[in-house]
């Protein structure tokens, strides 16, 4: 029987199931998020992955509605602000209106960082991740959000609110970034041990021009396969058990990014990308009040 990798899921610890392969839409610009969306729906994805902070929410549900395809079958992510931490129920209800829809499936801690919103320089004086977290406890309750989660969770802060008696609901998930240049193989595996799911952010490398596109162990096993480098990319962090969430506004690299049926990475291929000995970063947290990256991870 061969596996269709393009309708697989994996399960989370609430019993959902989280789509493997979802859009990402991070600097997807307004203009050309909702043709993008709408085509990638359309095209078979059932995962969206968006932010308050990226500010096309409404457009991403414009697309949502465009493609006909039922709510019911789409899996919607989106996140909670840094500012946003201590009025996370408006935070929230602001993404679901610019969503136009009911309910998301998964809201995530956008990053483990409260600002304060009146000077961004500064982190929120009386506040912390795990307050934040009992306010996500509570936004469950409304059924508007049907698994909570965290991204950007280093294992000292998922150290720090696990064993905090007011975590009542481990994370679903923690989205983090993830790619052979990133591997954060201790923090995966930190996870997994406590049934937290990854999905994999930047899991192309970011930019077009990153440094995995001239790695050997890609190019090499692309070329092998007859797929192309991003493929190959992706099915490595499929294999790895982590959901992916490519990036992309251009039809013809939404669909390619979603022709991973049929075919799979050997060992010795996943061997070879995971001797890829390149390190870098897309997501750094120069531009937040605290530091949340240790680059202790692996
Ligand atoms: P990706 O690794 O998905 O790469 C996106 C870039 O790759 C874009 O420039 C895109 O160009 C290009 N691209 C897409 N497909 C291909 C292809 N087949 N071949 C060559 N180039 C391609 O980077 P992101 O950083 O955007 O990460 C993916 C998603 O993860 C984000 O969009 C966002 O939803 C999420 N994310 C979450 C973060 C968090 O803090 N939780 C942080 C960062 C990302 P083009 O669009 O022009 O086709």
């Amino acid at each position: 029987m061969s596996m269709s990798r393009t309708s697989q899921t994996f399960l989370l610890n609430t019993g959902a199931r989280i789509p493997g392969i979802g859009l990402g839409t991070w600097k997807s610009p307004g203009t050309e998020v909702r043709a993008a969306v709408s085509h990638a729906l359309r095209s078979g994805y059932r995962h969206i992955d968006t932010a308050w902070n990226y500010r096309n929410e409404v457009e991403v549900g414009q697309g949502i509605k465009d493609s006909g395809v039922l709510r019911e079958q789409i899996w919607i992510t989106t996140k909670l602000d840094n500012p946003w931490h201590h009025k996370a129920r408006e935070g929230f209800e602001e993404s679901l209106r610019d969503l136009g829809c009911g309910y998301v499936d998964l809201y995530l801690i956008h990053f483990p960082c409260s600002t304060n919103p009146d000077d961004q320089s500064k982190h929120l004086d009386d506040w912390d991740f795990v307050k934040t977290w009992q306010e996500m406890q509570e936004l469950l309750k409304t059924g508007k959000v049907k698994n909570i989660g965290v991204s950007n969770f280093q294992i000292r802060h998922l150290e720090r609110l696990l064993n905090d008696p007011l975590c009542k609901t481990v994370p679903a998930v923690n989205q983090i970034e993830l790619h052979p240049g990133n591997p954060s193989n201790k923090l995966l595996e930190y996870c997994k041990s406590k049934g937290i799911h990854c999905t994999a952010y930047s899991c192309l490398g970011g930019a077009i021009d990153n440094p995995l596109y001239k790695e050997p162990a890609v190019i090499g096993t692309a070329e092998e396969l007859g797929k192309t480098p991003a493929q190959v990319l992706l099915m490595w962090s499929i294999q790895r058990g982590t959901s992916v969430i490519p990036k992309s506004v251009t039809p013809s690299r939404i669909d390619s990014n979603f022709d991973l049926d049929g075919w799979a990475l050997s060992d010795s291929h996943m061997e070879a990308l995971n001797g890829i000995k390149t390190r870098f970063k897309v997501v750094n947290d120069s531009w937040m009040p605290i530091k949340v990256f240790f680059g202790d991870d692996e």
